[in-house]
């Protein structure tokens, strides 16, 4: 049995303010809801007519789904992609109800009438899902929107080559199935050089003349970088939308959504030959001044990183020395003229000195998995909020 205490610890006199709770993080999330909305319409204009769809799954790339989502929504955006049904059912209030939700890791067994119930569209990525959609259909006699994926070479999701067969022996597997886009997703999408581009795209179009007349979703964000024979009906970017670089080893056209500011909460100088954080991994060298601050691994400044990547203050690169712990990582300072940091001063983690891309490289990972590891302990700022 949990015991639940009334709150008598906060005499309405206590200033619990955004600005309060800003000083009290241990770091400051600031997402740039225009340089969102400003990156979904320049996909959107490059690649016209093709519809432009936002995804917005694992809580909009960790960003927050109910804060973004309506951004796009704001920009013209009608199409939403989640990954499960659940996150469907959570953004539904967020956008407008001319809007569609498609579930891109298809239905389990026994969810159908709910996801039909709220008019949300499924991908069907096998034949059984195909059937469990239709039985339902058929049921209530009607026809149900979903979306139909075909696995061309990336062997995740989506009907094989032997399912497209059978399926195309039978084409009355679709009755009841009211079929809006045939999807297929790229898995070099963010390499323009990779044969694997083509390839996909070749079986693609071969399986389309197999099947009767349908519109295609094919694109994620690199796709839509691509030459316009990847694009189709409806592109579904994501990581392009938040900022991250479409496209590997090319100049990064997006605009940057987040930045992040963490506080610091202790320094010291310590002499040469002082080890530094778990494990004692790092050792000084020399006289060095350390500052900690209040983000770590918890906040998905991925272990990894230790010894690793920086922060800045200004323009003054401040390398990361020991080991991330949970809720701190500890800083070489020593560039900085003595005093410069103290308690409460913010060093810059993602911003104008270090993108997101770059951090990501330092952790020897994606901006995918940085953002979405970001955690809910950040001060969160929302700026140019269209609809506030
Ligand atoms: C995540 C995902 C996308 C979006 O990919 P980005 O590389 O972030 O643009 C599109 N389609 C599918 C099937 C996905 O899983």
């Amino acid at each position: 049995m949990s015991v639940i205490f009334a709150d008598t610890r906060t005499p309405e006199s206590v200033d619990t303010s955004d600005n309060q709770l800003a000083l009290a993080a241990g770091g400051i999330l600031t997402i740039d809801l225009g340089a969102l909305r400003a990156n979904y319409k320049h996909v959107a204009d490059a690649i016209t007519p093709t519809r432009t769809a936002a995804v917005v799954k694992a809580d909009a790339y960790g960003l927050g789904a109910d804060k973004v989502a309506p951004q796009f929504y704001a920009a013209g955006c009608r199409d939403f992609f989640v990954a499960h049904l659940g996150e469907a059912l959570n953004l539904h209030p967020h956008i407008g109800k001319d809007a569609t939700i498609y579930i891109l890791n298809g239905l389990q067994p026994q969810t159908e009438q709910l996801c039909a119930g709220h008019n949300i569209v499924p991908v069907l990525n096998s034949l059984e899902q195909l059937s469990n959609w239709a039985a339902l259909a058929n049921s209530q006699n009607r026809k149900l929107p979903a979306l139909l994926q075909l696995d061309t070479g990336m062997s995740r999701l989506g009907l094989s080559e032997q399912e497209l067969q059978t399926l195309v022996a039978d084409l009355s597997l679709l009755d009841g199935v009211d079929v809006k886009f045939i999807i297929s997703h790229l898995a070099a999408g963010d390499n323009v050089q990779s044969p694997q581009n083509k390839a996909q795209l070749e079986r693609m179009q071969a399986a389309l003349k197999l099947l009767p007349h349908h519109a295609v979703a094919f694109s994620n964000s690199g796709g839509t970088f691509m030459e316009r024979s990847y694009h189709y009906d409806l592109a579904r970017p994501g990581i392009a939308l938040y900022g991250g670089a479409p496209q590997e080893n090319l100049p990064n056209p997006m605009r940057p959504v987040v930045s992040l500011q963490a506080r610091v909460i202790q320094c010291r100088t310590v002499p040469a030959k002082t080890l530094v954080g778990y494990g004692g991994s790092y050792e000084t060298q020399a006289e060095t001044r350390v500052a900690t601050i209040a983000v770590g691994y918890a906040d998905g400044w991925l272990r990894h990183l230790s010894n690793k990547g920086c922060a800045y203050y200004g323009d003054v690169r401040l390398p990361i020395i020991g080991r991330v712990s949970m809720d701190s990582i500890t800083l070489d300072v020593s560039a900085l003229p003595e005093g410069t940091l103290k308690l409460g001063s913010l060093v810059e983690l993602i911003g104008p000195h270090q993108t997101l891309e770059q951090v990501a490289q330092d952790a020897g990972t994606i901006a995918y998995e940085v953002l979405t590891s970001l955690g809910n302990r950040y001060h969160r700022i929302y700026i140019n909020d269209i609809l506030a």
